[in-house]
């Protein structure tokens, strides 16, 4: 007999929360890093405006505090923590908040970045390649790591990885940061089949090129940010809440069939490897 497979299970719908319902994440928890600025807010944002309830986290507590009142004043059910991805005694702290303070882990966002070196990659010396992979790729993983466990409790769930057009074209004077978002996309690649059977999909989202602070340097110059949009092959720049909308997809039921994929959203931009 045909089963649908572990597909169907992924990220578990609850009575208020169907697939097409405006708020399509009702009764689930959702965990976002290095939310209290730029994509990771947005994301926070968009998952709390779906009806998730948000365990937002950044490495500066005065950031967390006031990510957490700006969302709450917008209605959303959030909470936050301090984490900084790098070190994994912060990693633990942010999940077992999630358990204390909302009872479980449904849907892990890993959003947290590095880039300490701007400059030929050939330069890098081993201890920016160290950091760069350990909080851009190791740190992700041992996060995925770590919610697991309680996502199987509770059925499933959804992961999403931030990556980067930078990780499909490297970008001139962003080479560890560009290969370290290469890694991601095996990261998904390789997680993704061993995490199916358990109910949970994981899925990355690469965006080009966004106006927050840590892309400052390639937008606050016109002719700068001409240039980088010219060699993305881009329309314009990109939104946080732009990302955040493709990250509230791979995480909704309307993603359901979606697994082990990472979704360009780029204005346009080309990519392949
Ligand atoms: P952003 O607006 O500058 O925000 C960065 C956020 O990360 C802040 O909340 C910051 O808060 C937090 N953070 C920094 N280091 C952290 C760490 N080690 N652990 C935990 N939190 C940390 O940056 P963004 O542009 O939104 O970037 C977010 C993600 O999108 C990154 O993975 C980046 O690679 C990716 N991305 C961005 C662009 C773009 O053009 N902007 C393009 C492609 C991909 P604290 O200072 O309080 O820690």
């Amino acid at each position: 007999m045909w089963r649908p497979g572990p597909l169907r299970a992924a990220v578990a719908v609850s009575p208020r929360g169907t697939a097409g319902s405006p708020r399509p994440l009702h009764g689930k928890v959702a965990l976002v890093t290095a939310a209290t600025d730029g994509i990771g807010l947005a994301v926070a944002g968009a998952l709390g405006g779906a009806g998730a309830q948000v365990l937002l986290s950044s490495r500066r507590a005065h950031n967390v505090e006031r990510a957490v009142q700006e969302l709450r004043g917008r209605g959303l059910q959030v909470s936050g923590v301090t984490c900084h991805v790098g070190n994994a005694e912060s990693r633990e702290k942010m999940v077992q908040a999630a358990l204390d303070t909302f009872g479980g882990i449904d849907i892990l966002v890993s959003n947290a970045a590095v880039n300490p070196h701007l400059g030929p990659a050939l330069e890098a010396d081993e201890g920016t390649w160290d950091k760069v992979f350990q909080v851009n790729v190791t740190a992700a993983a041992m996060l995925v790591r770590l919610v697991v466990p309680h996502m199987e409790k509770r059925g499933g769930g959804a992961i999403v990885l931030m990556s980067s057009i930078a990780g499909y074209q490297p970008m001139a004077g962003l080479g560890p940061y560009s290969v370290s978002k290469t890694a991601l996309l095996g990261l998904v690649g390789a997680l993704s089949p061993e995490l199916l059977p358990r109910g949970i999909r994981i899925n990355g989202v690469a965006p080009g090129l966004v106006q927050t602070r840590f892309s400052s340097a390639l937008w606050q110059d016109e002719a700068v940010r001409d240039r980088a949009l010219e060699t993305l092959g881009a329309q314009r720049l990109g939104t946080p809440e732009e990302v955040a909308q493709a990250v509230l997809f791979l995480v909704s039921p309307q993603a359901a069939f979606v697994a082990g994929e990472t979704l360009l959203v780029a204005g346009g931009a080309r990519a392949r490897l």
